[in-house]
């Protein structure tokens, strides 16, 4: 008999593949909800519900985190509408990788997280504008850290320490083109350390065409992810730019790589409209060295192509070979410990949040892109079902944009 008090739930999820690696579960059977919380799991539950979906033939895992998403839409040309590209795609949690920073946060926050279905939470830039001016990508102008005046570690800890409701980690973005052609890169990251160490929360980094090395020649210099920290996260891990993880003389992952692993450095996918190379994927998952997370990079950019959603960039590593189980984990627990909410999301272990996606794998035969227009035929695509977010639900969409405006003609 059931352990729900009456017998009675508000939402039983039955027959599905309840697959959670958090809690160690793998089996076909149903997720009891009452309220906004997970209250039983199990086989053939012996409840009746007010409501019950019938998810044979679905994957069941906990709501889908995406770690790496620009939701602060109007306020920043990157910024997207968060219940339709991320939510309607099974995604539950979003987290919003420095579009705001200490003097733009509480417009995030009042107007895109306080008003939105999707749970979003936020890494600081570091610069205190954040991404108010995109200068990311194409040659596009404002570059956030050209000036060292508006990067201020003691305004980025008073605002993370005023608002860790929201506010999970530090971002900054490594690169010549927005750092006066990397005279600040330096300066900007050890301003970056510094604060999220203070704030005792993780970095972030965006690192491409960067003047840090990602293989230092010296243990004491400067590097990245060299100096990284256990619980740090390095995004756009599978770039194809200079600064790339791959050696280009031994085709091989660095060792300054594989050693900031072993030290506990996150490895971020944050794909992208640039950030997402096929070569280097392959390179990588040759030596086994897949992603701790996965997660989309999704902007006005990139969510019609080549990002797409979530599902889609999952749909690329299953691709490549990553097991089901380590996606599956990509994009729950581990994103949900890296932010320090393993405690609350991430999992269907009784008593967290009753966040639910419901997904289905099924057979196709198309080409999918990269974000250098390399193409590679996919035999398995996953998408959303339906998607639960503290026990209500919302409705999804098939993500198969892409499923027509591909070319059938892969190079591979
Ligand atoms: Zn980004």
């Amino acid at each position: 008999m059931a352990d729900v008090e009456g017998g009675k739930a508000d939402l039983i999820v039955r027959n599905g593949r309840i697959l959670d690696p958090a809690a160690g579960l793998d089996f076909i059977g149903d997720v009891a909800v009452r309220g906004s919380r997970v209250v039983q799991t199990g086989q053939k539950l012996d409840l009746s519900a007010k409501t019950e979906f019938d998810a044979t033939g679905c994957l069941v895992t906990a709501g889908l985190i995406d770690c790496h998403i620009h939701g602060y839409q109007y306020s920043t040309p990157l910024g997207i509408n968060i219940d339709e590209a991320c939510l309607s795609r099974g995604v539950t949690t979003v987290v919003d990788a420095g579009s705001s920073g200490a003097s733009t946060f509480l417009g995030l926050k009042k107007f895109i997280a306080d008003r939105s279905h999707t749970r979003l939470l936020a890494f600081l830039h570091i610069a205190s504008h954040g991404l108010a001016a995109a200068g990311c990508s194409g040659g596009a102008s404002g570059g956030e850290s050209e000036s060292l005046h508006v990067v201020d570690i003691d305004d980025c800890v008073r605002c993370i320490e005023e608002n860790r409701d929201v506010l999970v980690g530090v971002k900054v973005r490594l690169s010549k083109e927005v750092t006066n052609k990397g005279q600040h890169e330096a300066e900007v990251f050890r301003r970056a350390l510094e604060a999220s160490s203070r704030a005792q929360v993780p970095l972030m980094t965006h690192h491409s065409s960067s003047s840090i090395p990602v293989q230092r020649s010296n243990s004491e210099d400067l590097g990245c992810p060299g100096s990284l920290r256990p619980g740090d996260i390095y995004t756009h891990t599978y770039h194809g730019f200079p600064s790339s993880i791959i050696d280009p003389s031994s085709q091989a992952v660095w060792s300054d790589v594989w050693e900031a692993r072993r030290r506990g450095v996150l490895f971020d996918v944050g794909h992208g409209q640039g950030s997402f190379s096929w070569p280097v994927a392959e390179l990588a998952a040759k030596e086994g060295f897949w992603p701790d997370i996965i997660s989309t990079d999704l902007h006005t950019g990139n969510f019609k192509g080549p990002a797409y959603d979530l599902p889609t960039v999952m749909t690329k590593f299953l691709a490549i070979g990553m097991p089901l189980e380590d996606v599956v984990r990509a994009t729950t627990c581990t994103p949900a410990k890296a932010i320090g909410r393993a405690h609350d999301i991430g999992s269907l272990a009784i008593g967290h949040v009753a966040d639910i996606t419901a997904l289905k794998l099924e057979d196709c035969d198309v080409a999918l892109e990269d974000c250098h227009g390399q193409q590679r035929r996919v035999k398995r695509n996953l998408y959303p079902v339906s998607v639960w977010r503290a026990g209500k639900q919302f409705h999804t969409i098939k993500s198969f944009p892409w499923h027509s405006a591909l070319k059938e003609t892969p190079n591979q």
